[in-house]
C-alpha cells in the first residue's frame, strides 16, 4: 500500500508524509525507515548538509510548543516524530552508523564480536595484548609509553579502515543491480569487523591509559 489517508480530513496521503497536504494536519508515524522518514534515497554517500537542514527544518515543526493547543493525540505524534527524527540524524550522518544501518536494511549480519583476530593486525594485537598482561601486573614498568603509542597507532589503523569504507561508497551507489550492491556490503562487513575488533582493542587501552 502506497497511500493512506489523513486521520482528520481523509484526503490521501503518501506514505512517509509527516503531515495531510490539504490540511497539514500531523499523521500518525510510519514504520521506522531512517532514509525515508528524512526523504532520502537509499544510498551511502548523502549530502550532510541536507541533511542538517532537514533536521532543523523537521525539528521545528515537531517542536512540543506547537502542540499546545492541539489534541493529546497530536502531541504524543510529534513527540514520536522527535524521537524518530533525533535516531535517523544521528544515524544517518555519521558515516559508519549509516553503513551499519543500511547493512540492517539489507539484511546483512555484521560480526559485531568476532573473537579472530584480524589476520592484517595480529602482530600489533599480540604485542598489544602481551603488553596490556605486563602494565596489569606492573603499571610501574616501561610499559606505559609503548601502549600510549598502540594506541596512537589503532586510531591511525581505524582511521584507514574507515577511509577504505568511504571508498566502498561510490562502488555502492554506481551499482546496477542487486547482486553487486550486495557484494559491496559483503566487502564493507568483513573491513567492519576488524573494525569493530580494533575498536574493542582501542577502548580497552583508553580505560587503562
Ligand atoms: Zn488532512
Amino acid at each position: 500500500m502506497n497511500s493512506k489517508s489523513c486521520w482528520k480530513c481523509k484526503s490521501l496521503i503518501e506514505e512517509f508524509r509527516h503531515f495531510c497536504a490539504e490540511c497539514d494536519t500531523i499523521q500518525p508515524p510510519s514504520e521506522e525507515n531512517f532514509y525515508k522518514f528524512m526523504r532520502f534515497e537509499k544510498k551511502l554517500g548523502i549530502c550532510t548538509a541536507t541533511l542538517q537542514n532537514r533536521y532543523y527544518e523537521l525539528s521545528r515543526k515537531f517542536h512540543p510548543d506547537y502542540y499546545q493547543n492541539k489534541s493529546s493525540q497530536e502531541l504524543t505524534f510529534a513527540l514520536k516524530y522527535s524521537s524518530i527524527l533525533n535516531r535517523a540524524y544521528f544515524t544517518l550522518k555519521n558515516p559508519i552508523a549509516r553503513v551499519r544501518y543500511l547493512m540492517m536494511l539489507e539484511g546483512i549480519h555484521e560480526n559485531r564480536d568476532s573473537g579472530s583476530i584480524p589476520v592484517k593486525f595480529a602482530e600489533d594485537i599480540f604485542e598489544i595484548q602481551d603488553c596490556l598482561m605486563e602494565y596489569k601486573s606492573n603499571p610501574e614498568s616501561h610499559c606505559e609509553d609503548e601502549l600510549q603509542n598502540h594506541h596512537q597507532k589503532l586510531k591511525l589503523d581505524i582511521d584507514e579502515i574507515d577511509q577504505h569504507i568511504h571508498k566502498y561508497f561510490q562502488n555502492y551507489d554506481a551499482s546496477e543491480n542487486d547482486k553487486e550492491k550486495l557484494d559491496v556490503l559483503n566487502n564493507i562487513s568483513l573491513l567492519l569487523t576488524d573494525r569493530n575488533y580494533l575498536d574493542k582493542m582501542k577502548t580497552e587501552l583508553d580505560g587503562v591509559l
